[in-house]
């Protein structure tokens, strides 16, 4: 008999038929006589409910139906009259797919998010797990529909790099050559001529460079793919391995720029109150008290357009009127994370997206303002999660950019691709990056963002 998934039998009201439902078993409970059995398939937050006559099924087998057991059931499906759901399964066949024994590690509930981590090849099991990856997978599907309505093409960029300007320091190397026997020159250089690509390579940590490739000549892109950062910072909010969505645009100027990174975010977020209806209640009752009300002011409110000079003197203020950060704050400075929170969560209550920066502490390709002390970054603050997305309208002007290379030391000897986008045919652009998993970060409450990607890899992890 074909099998039914939970999530469109709960849909069903053709009480009387005979269906077969797989899936693991949540609980157990009964008397000798009845068996209350919650059978989870992963199609949904729901459990459907099983009821086993204990005279029509092998008393052993019965034993062996534990937390955690696999089974295959048919019966029949009767209106249930227990409360929260209209359907309940009269089993009449019972198979035990796989037993579970009893040090099965997710046997107990509320155990630790860092506990689950351990265990984050069996933790897909649960009822978060289950509601935070669905969710991941509709923000995934949300994310292409938003850009393809809009006439975005989805651009691969390689995960593979040789060009090392953006994150020195930050990337991990790729390479084939044996690291016990390398072979260096007079200055102690390693020689990569020998190596699989011929010179030093890494996995990128950004598709920005090249989507402006694409974006120049397909108008406008995006990309969507794993981003690697050697960053060793041990935060709930950075993994060594993140996916980020970049789109990039031609002939955008920054009141557009921001336009687009407002209607993206709200695409997102109501897509999830649309489409993710019983996750969100079950993260909304188990991890987060205030989700669905964020979620839906998020949508409802006009992000705050704040540029950076301002922003300092709102926190200059803040610092004067006795509040107290750990770092100092003034014109010039990178805001910390508690700064951007304080804008954010204190002082607007709405997110803000934040403009013209000091370029010194910005990167090389943006725009910069009439000014001369300025460039054309946003970054959008988001409550609880700081920084959610990272943008700019790019410097098109080859001199102006040549310039900044050169003040800045970027190694641009690889790059010469690059810049030709701006000797040919240069054209204003931008776009930005944002962080699948700040995203899925924010959409789910969860706290840490080891915890909304499947396999996290951080420092000194890469389990599974
Ligand atoms: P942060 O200051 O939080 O480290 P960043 O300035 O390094 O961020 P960008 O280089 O602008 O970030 O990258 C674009 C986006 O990618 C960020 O807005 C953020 O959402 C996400 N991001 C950056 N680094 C990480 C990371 N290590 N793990 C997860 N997401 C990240
Ligand atoms: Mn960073």
């Amino acid at each position: 008999m074909r099998r039914t998934k939970i999530v469109d039998l709960l849909k069903r009201e053709d009480y009387g038929s005979q269906v077969c439902v797989k899936g693991w078993v949540r609980t157990k409970r009964g008397s000798k006589s009845v068996n209350f059995i919650a059978l989870n398939d992963g199609s949904t937050i729901k459990n459907v409910q099983i009821v086993a006559d204990a005279e029509k099924f092998d008393p052993e087998m019965m034993k062996s139906i534990t937390t955690g057991a696999c089974l295959s059931v048919v019966g029949e499906m009767v209106q249930s009259i227990g409360a929260g759901q209209n359907v309940e399964i009269q089993a009449s066949e019972i198979e035990l797919l796989g037993d579970c024994p009893s040090d099965y590690p997710m046997q107990k509930k509320g155990q630790t998010m860092e506990y689950m981590r351990q265990y984050a090849h069996m933790r897909i099991r649960t009822n978060t797990f289950g509601a935070v990856f669905r969710i991941r997978h509709n923000m995934a599907i949300a994310i292409h529909k938003f850009f393809h309505d809009k006439g975005f093409y989805y651009f691969h960029t390689p995960i593979i790099t040789a060009s090392d300007c953006e994150g020195a320091g930050e990337m991990f190397q790729v390479t084939t050559k044996n690291l016990y026997d390398l072979k260096k020159d007079d200055n102690g250089q390693i020689i990569y001529n020998d190596d699989f690509f011929g010179k030093m390579t890494s996995l990128t940590v950004s598709g920005q460079l090249e989507g402006e490739l694409g974006a120049t000549g397909l108008g406008q892109i995006y990309t969507f793919g794993p981003t690697f950062r050697a960053e060793n910072s041990n935060t709930p909010r950075h993994l060594a391995e993140f996916w980020m969505i970049e789109p990039e645009v031609s002939f955008i100027d920054l009141p557009d720029l921001m336009d687009l990174e407002e209607e993206f975010i709200k695409y997102c977020v109501q897509w999830a109150l649309d489409n993710c209806q019983d996750d969100l209640e079950f993260l909304n009752k188990m991890i987060d008290k205030g989700l669905i009300e964020r979620l839906q002011s998020v949508v409802n409110t006009e992000f705050v357009r704040l540029p950076y000079t301002k922003g300092i003197e709102i926190l200059e203020e803040a610092v004067k009127n006795g509040h107290k950060f750990e770092f100092p704050v003034s014109w010039g400075c990178d805001l910390a994370s508690e700064h951007e929170r304080y804008l954010v969560e204190e002082y607007f209550k709405k997110p803000v997206i934040m403009i013209d920066y000091p370029k010194d502490i910005k990167a090389f390709y943006m725009k910069q303002n009439e000014d001369g002390k300025t460039v054309q970054g946003t970054d959008v603050l988001f409550p609880q999660i700081g920084e959610i997305i990272g943008g700019s309208i790019r410097e098109e002007s080859y001199d102006k950019l040549m310039k900044r290379i050169e003040e800045m030391n970027i190694p641009m000897k690889d790059m010469w691709w690059y810049l030709d986008t701006r000797k040919y045919g240069s054209c204003p652009h931008g776009g930005f990056g944002l962080g699948f998993e700040r995203l899925i970060l924010f959409v789910t409450g969860m706290q840490n963002i080891r915890d909304v990607i499947p396999f996290p890899r951080t420092p000194k992890t890469a389990e599974f």
